[in-house]
């Protein structure tokens, strides 16, 4: 059997017979002759199928989108007024001396990268993830996951793999899925939170990436039930500002790695990376609701988060005046806090903790966490917790833990936010929602469930 090459690969191969595989990525007829745009892992090529070449054009000229081939033929350099400067490998061609169909596909039920609304999208995706832009935004998703992890190793992290099958809601809130096991309740993990605290006392500087799952029963363009959520938490810190410089740093750290490896795709999708900013303006909750006040008129002053429309506000507001695409929003009020959150001494009422907006949604929430035992335990009771449900987590407090924190940050979220698409169900492989879970749930269902 011939040796594959990689279409990325041809140009070192000019003149000579080689054989690859991939997919038909469209086909075109002119007279006799087929035009062929095979796809493989790595590029496309145009390769022409023409009737003088009856081994090739005996097995290829029936070909259709999708279908599954081996193509052996001689690299050529096309002619001056056939070559296309904007695609890549627009200047070669391969002239099929043989082929071979490894698969056959069923005729498509529209042109691949024709216009289709979400819901077409979605309900058929193992087909409609072959486009050229969803490629992108999951090679640009691959490149996240991989970036993050690269900079938090650099910087003396540790992966961990934390479970997604708990026995109590580690946040203490509501939006948790319950799962029958083995006859008890078990719930299905909000976050990696308690695990990453624990494995604080073991590794000091710990990351993870995972799904988590939250039964929040809305459909908007930026909530799903289960998504990817990064996850650092490191001890030793002076506050939660010591956090949200390592934040800085790596989104500088993954901003730089996209801008090397994924260049092509940001091209395809017509999108623009961020710049980081040195140092990310962080401005107080409390700060940004008199500000809108005054701005806009509008009251927001005693809410505990921002709407929707008000990150979008600050948003415009921090490009202007700032210049920048991200920002830091410090100090919610501790009533609305996780009963880990630390209380800022400084500003009692108001967490140690922030979020962290990039062109106008929350993608991050972090923050210092309490590391003393007995204010665990005081703050749990505050709460109306019961810390007997937690003592297998207040163990890691009982035996000592150095001041501490970390973030959660929703990958979907933030490739969204950079590949330039709207709704959050466009930067998930697999979307679940309440209405989806790969196919839609039916009517007969949702209504049983309720
Ligand atoms: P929001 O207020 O926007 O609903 P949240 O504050 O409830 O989000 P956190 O618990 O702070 O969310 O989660 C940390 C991060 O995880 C968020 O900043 C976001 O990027 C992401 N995230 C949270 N919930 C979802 C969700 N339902 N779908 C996708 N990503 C999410
Ligand atoms: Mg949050």
């Amino acid at each position: 059997m011939e040796k594959r090459i990689l279409i990325s690969d041809i140009k070192n191969h000019i003149g000579e017979t080689i054989t690859i595989n991939g997919f038909v990525d469209l086909r075109r007829d002119h007279g006799k002759i087929v035009f062929i745009d095979l796809r493989d892992r790595s590029a496309k090529v145009q390769i022409v199928v023409s009737e003088r070449n009856t081994d090739a054009y005996g097995v290829l000229s029936g070909v259709k989108p999708e279908w599954v081939l081996s193509v052996t033929g001689v690299i050529k350099k096309r002619g001056e007024k056939t070559i296309n400067p904007n695609v890549f490998n627009g200047d070669l061609e391969m002239e099929a001396t043989s082929g071979e169909i490894f698969q056959m596909a069923e005729e498509l039920p529209f042109e691949k990268e024709q216009e289709i609304t979400l819901e077409t999208y979605l309900n058929y995706l193992p087909l409609t993830l072959r486009t050229d832009r969803a490629r992108a935004i999951f090679r640009i998703q691959a490149r996240i996951t991989d970036a993050f992890g690269g900079f938090l190793r650099e910087n003396g992290f540790t992966e961990i793999q934390v479970p997604k099958i708990i026995g109590e809601d580690a946040e203490g809130g509501a939006n948790v899925f319950n799962l029958d096991y083995f006859g008890h309740i078990a719930h299905l993990a909000q976050s990696p939170q308690f695990y990453k605290q624990i494995m604080v006392g073991v590794f000091e500087r710990v990351f993870c990436a995972g799904n988590v799952y939250r039964a929040e029963p809305h459909s908007t363009t930026r909530h799903l039930n289960e998504y990817t959520s990064l996850d650092f938490e490191m001890g030793f810190i002076k506050s939660h500002e010591d956090i949200m410089e390592m934040e800085t740093r790596m989104m500088e750290y993954i901003m730089a790695d996209l801008k090397k490896n994924c260049a092509e795709d940001f091209k395809t999708l017509n999108a623009v990376l961020p710049d980081v900013p040195e140092k990310i303006p962080a401005m107080k909750l409390r700060e940004i609701q008199e500000l809108i006040k005054k701005e806009t008129g509008e009251d927001c002053c005693n809410a505990p988060d921002l709407e929707p429309k008000h990150e979008r506000w600050l948003y415009d507001y921090a490009l202007k005046n700032f210049g920048s695409e991200f920002i830091f929003v410090t100090h919610f009020p501790i009533s609305k806090r996780p009963m880990y959150t630390y209380e800022d001494e400084n500003d009692p009422g108001y967490a140690k903790g922030f979020d962290l907006l990039f062109r106008g949604i929350e993608i991050t929430t972090g923050g210092q966490r309490i590391h003393d035992y007995n204010k665990l335990v005081e703050s749990m009771e505050k709460k109306g917790l019961d810390p007997k449900k937690f003592s297998y987590y207040l163990q890691a407090f009982k035996y000592g833990m150095p001041p501490h924190g970390g973030l959660g940050l929703g990958l979907e979220r933030l490739t969204a936010k950079l590949v330039g698409v709207e709704n959050i169900r466009e930067a998930t492989l697999f979307p679940r929602d309440m209405h989806r879970i790969d196919t839609l749930l039916s009517e007969e269902k949702k209504e049983k469930k309720d």
